[in-house]
């Protein structure tokens, strides 16, 4: 389809006025494009249209107020000064008492102040307001938009900036969704994507001084009529893109397998324990998709230990015994090296060969590596992303099964199955130990089905998880003495320092030589620097039994699994997540003996701080614990700050969106289910995601 290029595409520098230096700035607040510099919304509004009288104001109101100095007090927290007019008084606080500032606020002084009204025990007060003394400036009419700026860029500057924007797409044809699907969706939102706009860049001043607060606390929280037409016309453009590309992936053919798999029973045969019902329910799931000729694009959710790996083993055998190769990708290494063990041992002695193919081989073993997988003489490959750099090519890849697919990005993921090999695209088959409540897996992975893992493997035993102040962590650790001593092995798990895995890694190395001074056992340490080898060699000697206590960061997160640890420490267990908490303790509760989590924190704890970590001690459903992780912490927190990056949302959120992502998700599924209703659809997507272009052919 061949559309007009339209401005609202076209980079900052088209706009009048507008070169490299301030596109820079600009880019430093994510605005490339005019459609961003339309998408920067103002953060607050300021009225200086009118003085309010003191006695008026009251909490949260931003106003300009107008009066004479009649107490002006110095002291160690800055200084404060009393704000007269015939209808009441207010102080203002400034945290510094500049020269300048002393200079003008005199007693008697004459001072118009601009800022946000706070009451409290203190009374009420405006801090660090603007000001200026009265008649010396000209007030601005109307409501002046506020925006998120950097350094160097002044407000001035971005409100003509915005309202260039906004002449300069005037004449772009912009499709929205229709008024009529918005009701039929039970919305009650009229207006288009421009007018909606106008109303939130340049908003029109209210008469009433209280009917306006309320609009511009609507304005502010994105809960203005305007705001949700925008935030649904986002929601609907995601997605259509995961239903584009669903459709897109479901016209090309895949490889066929066939239901009955010998290997498959083979494998079951050979293990000493028998599947859960869930387990087979979701293996059975996929083996139907696989045996139709398109594309399976399905997500396995199962809570930690409740058996991912088998299932997706179980799953690849209809693919092997069809004549398919399979790749097993993991995000890490200590992942992938403990696929790669597990899928030995169980395909091995079944005659498939296991490839391994990873970041850190050398060029001879990847050269090697590659060369097995062109000549079909490895039938499963286990690896990291790696798996998926151009140069690997397979001979006949029929599946592809990604691990803990929440550490990828969503357009990662989209572009993966871009490798039609041979003129078929593979079956995808993704998993994710992170449960994810339903409407957030809408809005990340609405281009697949969903199968959940709803049952643990039962030989199971309970983990007893206590939360312990940090003041009593000597105890702590005396306990874990006598237990290893006992025979048990340990998990302790320090503290993340901050986003860095040097940071992160500099204290666990601490904590390990602390506590190798102080206890009198065999103590390792793995962290996410070391070397992938030594990683793997700490980790061989705890499986089997030569390390009593491992000291670690959260790298042990995800998958490692070994069957005798039955206890665990956390440290600063405030500062992680509680799927990521919930994970982390995953790793024991894997044996007979009983399984004990210890999570340390740091006091004092706020109160959500509390009911967080109770949250963690009262279940074990890692859905619950989920559900709760999104509602106090929010989804960048659930499932990573990257994570969410990628779902690039400018306005949406999709936890305070819920409702609206119901009835995006109605009607972008109306959308793409009408032939006239075509071009709309995809306009409305390219709008928004211009570089779903490049995965998703209409
Ligand atoms: P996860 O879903 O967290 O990836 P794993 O696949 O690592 O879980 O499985 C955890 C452990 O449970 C492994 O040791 C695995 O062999 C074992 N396991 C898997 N399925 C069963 C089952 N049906 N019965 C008993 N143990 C099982
Ligand atoms: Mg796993």
């Amino acid at each position: 389809m061949t559309n007009p290029v339209m401005s609202i595409h076209l980079p900052v520098t088209a706009l009048a006025g507008v070169g490299q230096a301030l596109a820079n700035r600009l880019a430093q607040l994510g605005v490339v494009r005019i459609f961003d510099l339309l998408m920067h919304l103002p953060r607050d509004y300021e009225d200086r249209s009118r003085i309010v009288p003191i006695g008026m104001v009251s909490h949260g109101m931003s106003v300009m107020v107008s009066g004479t100095v009649t107490w002006v007090e110095k002291n160690r927290t800055g200084l404060s000064v009393t704000l007269e007019d015939e209808s009441g008084l207010l102080v203002l606080r400034f945290f510094k008492a500049y020269a300048s500032l002393l200079g003008v606020m005199t007693v008697g002084a004459k001072i118009t102040a601009f800022g946000e009204i706070k009451v409290s025990r203190y009374g009420v007060q405006m801090s660090h307001p603007e000001y200026h003394l009265t008649g010396t400036q000209q007030t601005q009419t109307g409501l002046l938009p506020i925006y998120p700026t950097v350094k160097g860029l002044h407000q001035n500057k971005l409100r003509q900036l915005v309202r260039l924007a906004l002449q300069a797409v005037a004449n772009d044809r912009i499709y929205s969704v229709p008024d009529a699907m918005l009701s039929a969706a039970g919305l009650r939102l009229s207006g288009d994507f421009l007018s909606a706009l106008k109303q939130l860049h340049l908003p029109d001043r209210h008469a009433d001084i209280f009917a306006q607060t309320e609009l511009l606390s609507q304005l502010k929280d994105r809960s203005h009529p305007a705001c949700r037409r925008l935030i649904v016309e986002e929601l609907v453009a995601h997605q259509l893109s995961f239903l584009f590309r669903r459709n897109n992936v479901y016209r090309q053919k895949a490889p066929k397998c066939q239901a009955n798999s010998a290997l498959a029973k083979k494998l079951a045969g050979s293990l000493p324990f028998s599947l859960t019902q869930a387990q087979q329910r979701v293996i059975h799931q996929a083996v139907v998709d696989m045996t139709s000729s398109q594309p399976m694009l399905r997500l396995i959710q199962g809570d930690v230990g409740a058996g991912k790996t088998l299932v997706a083993a179980m799953v690849a055998c209809h693919a092997l015994d069809s004549g398919w190769q399979v790749a097993v990708m993991a995000p890490t290494e200590i992942l992938a090296e403990q696929h790669l063990a597990n899928f030995q041992k169980w395909f091995a002695p079944l005659g498939i060969n296991v490839g391994w193919l990873a970041g850190k081989q050398t060029a001879k073993e990847r050269t090697t590596a590659l060369q097995a997988i062109a000549d079909n003489q490895v039938q499963i490959v286990v690896g990291t992303h790696a798996l998926f750099s151009d140069n690997v090519v397979f001979a006949k890849l029929g599946l592809v099964i990604i691990d803990e697919q929440h550490r990828f990005g969503v357009e990662q993921r989209l572009r993966l199955t871009d490798k039609s090999l041979m003129g078929s695209t593979p079956h995808q088959l993704t998993m994710t130990a992170t449960p994810i409540p339903r409407t957030l897996a809408m809005s990340m992975y609405g281009d697949m089905d969903v199968s959940v893992i709803d049952e643990l493997p039962p030989n199971r035993t309970p983990i007893t998880t206590v939360t312990i102040n940090r003041e009593r962590r000597d105890e702590v650790i005396a306990r874990i003495f006598d237990n290893c001593k006992a025979g048990k092995q340990a998990y302790w798990v320090c503290p993340l320092v901050e986003e860095s895995t040097a940071l992160d890694a500099q204290s666990a190395q601490l904590t390990y030589e602390d506590l190798v001074e102080r206890l009198d056992i065999r103590i390792g340490l793995v962290h996410g620097k070391m070397k992938a080898v030594d990683k793997q060699a700490v980790m061989a000697e705890f499986k089997a039994g030569k390390i009593d206590l491992l000291v670690a960061t959260t790298v042990i997160e995800v998958g490692v699994d070994v069957p005798n640890a039955s206890l665990m420490v956390i440290e600063n267990a405030e500062r992680l997540g509680l799927s990521q908490l919930h994970q982390l303790r995953g790793r024991v509760g894997r044996g007979e003996a009983k399984s004990f989590c210890v999570l340390l924190y740091q006091a004092p704890l706020s109160p959500t701080g509390i009911e967080r970590l109770n949250v963690l001690r009262d279940s074990s459903d890692g859905f619950v614990i989920a559900q709760k992780d999104l509602q106090l912490r929010g989804a960048g927190e659930l499932l990573g700050k990257r994570q969410t990056g990628d779902m690039g949302y400018y306005l949406a959120d999709i936890v305070r969106d819920e409702v609206l992502l119901e009835a995006a998700g109605k009607i972008a599924a109306q959308l793409i289910g009408t032939a006239e209703m075509m071009t709309t659809a995809t306009a409305i997507m390219n709008t928004w995601l211009p570089q779903a272009q490049n995965y998703v052919n209409v």
